[in-house]
């Protein structure tokens, strides 16, 4: 397993697992999956309301503590400063863990700046190995960055051939911010796996469209975090580290880039409202 090294010295793994929209009935024995494939990274959030399942996994495979890299992310129900510790307690009981390796603010909606406030608080504390964001656009980031004592670790938001966040990924990284990709095979969206450029590059390289995707974004310096709940898939996504993508390679997938994303629109009113309106508890 390859890994990346966050600004505060932090080593996590590029390649993990995602558990959004997997049925809660499926989740440990799916999370169990992902472990015995050789995953340790692992992305949940307390909207995903499935971080007592992942518990259960995390006991049941009695892998060290130390070896496992749990991210979880703060809902923005419970933006603000005070909201953001008791969310945090809440995640850290669900999950049976008394660290986080990664916390992060899920939408920049509601009080994030109390939220980023009390996520200082928690990282000096050693509560948090490392703390971060996610759905931060160019300018919400450099805004946060400029306005706080400790500046976000991570940056994690939509990123796949169709979307690649050149902007995001070369301004991020003036501020030691690293780019982790959710959605980073689309969703399975746009018919990405019959993408003729991407069908053509998997050909060469006797590998499936997704390992490419893969590749392509770890060669990136992306860290990736692909959902699946089949076990022959989840060892197809680990199957990265035997090939390289060349130049022409890269320069194709390039030229995919739609530069605004066809999942959701985050710079649209509605957005920001259902999302305010999406409660996870009383
Ligand atoms: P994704 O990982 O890009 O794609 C998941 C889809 O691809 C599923 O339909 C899955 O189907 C399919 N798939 C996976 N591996 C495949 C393969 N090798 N070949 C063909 N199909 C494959 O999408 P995502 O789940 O939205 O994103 C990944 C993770 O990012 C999430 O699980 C979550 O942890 C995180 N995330 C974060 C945010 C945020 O706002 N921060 C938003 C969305 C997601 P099967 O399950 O049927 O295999």
């Amino acid at each position: 397993m390859e890994t990346v090294k966050l600004r505060n010295g932090i080593v996590m793994p590029i390649l993990g697992y995602g558990t959004f929209q997997l049925d809660v009935k499926d989740v440990r024995d799916c999370v169990l999956g992902a472990f015995n494939e050789g995953y340790r990274l692992i992305d949940t959030a307390s909207s995903y309301l499935n971080e007592e399942e992942i518990k259960k996994a995390i006991m049941d495979s009695k892998i060290p503590r130390e070896e496992l890299f749990i991210t979880t992310k703060v809902w923005v129900q419970d933006a603000g400063y005070e909201n953001t510790l008791r969310a945090f307690e809440t995640s850290l009981k669900n999950l049976g863990l008394d660290y986080l390796d990664l916390y992060l603010i899920h939408q920049p909606l509601g009080d994030y700046y109390g939220s980023w406030r009390a996520m200082e608080k928690l990282y000096q504390e050693g509560k948090v190995k490392a703390i971060g964001v996610s759905n931060f656009s160019t300018e919400r980031l450099v805004d946060l960055c400029m306005n706080c004592s400790i500046k976000p670790m991570i940056d994690q938001v939509e990123c796949h051939p169709f979307l690649q966040q050149k902007e995001l990924r070369c301004v991020a990284s003036q501020y030691g911010c690293q780019i982790q990709a959710w959605g980073p095979l689309c969703e399975g969206q746009k018919d990405i796996f019959n993408h003729p450029i991407l069908v053509d590059i998997a050909k060469k390289h006797h590998k499936t469209v997704a390992q490419v995707i893969l590749r392509w974004q770890i060669e990136n310096q992306v860290i990736v975090i692909p959902k699946t709940k089949q076990r022959t898939r989840m060892k197809e996504n680990m199957n990265i580290w035997d090939f390289r993508l060349d130049k022409e390679d890269q320069e194709a997938i390039e030229k995919m880039d739609l530069g605004y994303s066809e999942i959701i629109n985050h710079q649209c009113y509605t957005t920001a409202k259902w999302l305010n309106l999406y409660k996870i508890h009383d």
